[in-house]
């Protein structure tokens, strides 16, 4: 009788070992996932613009920008192909608006003897209107490092010093993901930054402590989910071309 059970606990054990799955996990098919098929994306050259990409800005026109404050055709000028900050006009900001995305930006300290620190080609990139990535000309001009060039403004000091001089075109590659907010206005995932300058990594998804600030310490409350991107006018005349980005 034991002998019988033996048999059918073996039947058994063996059968189920040979599951259609079990079988499958000994070849290496059985690991390959072929669905879903990511969607064909055709790479620029040179930076430009990937072929799903949301084009804003490409040398021809300030049509993507509008004011910060107040709205309305934006005062920046164009000028061989780049948008040029026109110091005291304010601010300029995507019509559209956006969460998590990669952006891809070019920009251009112009070389102006004299000028120091926070002073020398002052700008920024802040995504929802509310995080800045810090542009500065950072090439042998001293600052604090958490407000450098490529830094998290106050909040990250970024991995290297990938500055170029002024008077040269950078790039910068941005992959920034949107804080999430609870229904109660909590803080359910913070805002995360992955910046690339000039092709060298300067932030591994650093994370947001809050929106940066030039005083105090940053604390979040709760946003919309999208919101426009902002370039600042810091009195300096940053020139930036070739700007797109891809939401995520
Ligand atoms: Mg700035």
């Amino acid at each position: 009788m034991s002998k019988l059970i033996y048999l059918f606990l073996c039947c058994f054990i063996g059968g189920y070992s040979l599951t259609a799955q079990e079988k499958d996990l000994t070849k290496p098919e059985s690991t390959e996932v072929w669905e879903p098929v990511p969607v064909k994306v055709v790479p620029g050259v040179y930076n430009s613009p990937p072929s799903d990409a949301i084009v804003l800005f490409d040398g021809t026109n300030l049509d993507a920008w509008e004011k910060e404050k107040g709205g309305g055709s934006i005062e920046w000028l164009l000028k061989d192909g780049a948008m040029v900050v026109k110091p005291g006009t304010g601010g300029i900001q995507t019509k559209e608006s956006f969460g998590s995305v990669q952006l891809h930006l070019e920009w251009l300290a112009p070389v102006d003897e004299g000028k120091e620190g926070q002073g020398y080609s002052n700008s920024g990139v802040f995504f929802m209107g509310k995080y800045e990535v810090q542009i500065l000309n950072s090439y042998e001009n001293i600052t604090y490092p958490n407000g450098q060039a490529g830094s998290i403004y106050k909040q990250h000091i970024p991995l290297v010093n990938a500055s170029k001089p002024p008077g040269e075109w950078q790039t910068y590659d941005i992959i920034f993901n949107a804080p999430v907010f609870g229904i109660a206005g909590n803080v359910k995932e913070k805002a995360s930054l992955t910046v690339i300058h000039n092709g060298v990594l300067l932030h591994h998804n650093a994370i947001l402590e809050g929106p940066t600030v030039y005083i105090g310490l940053p604390k979040y409350e709760a946003h919309m989910n999208k919101l426009p991107i902002m370039l600042q006018d810091h009195g300096d005349m940053i020139r930036f071309r070739n700007i797109w980005l891809r939401p995520l």
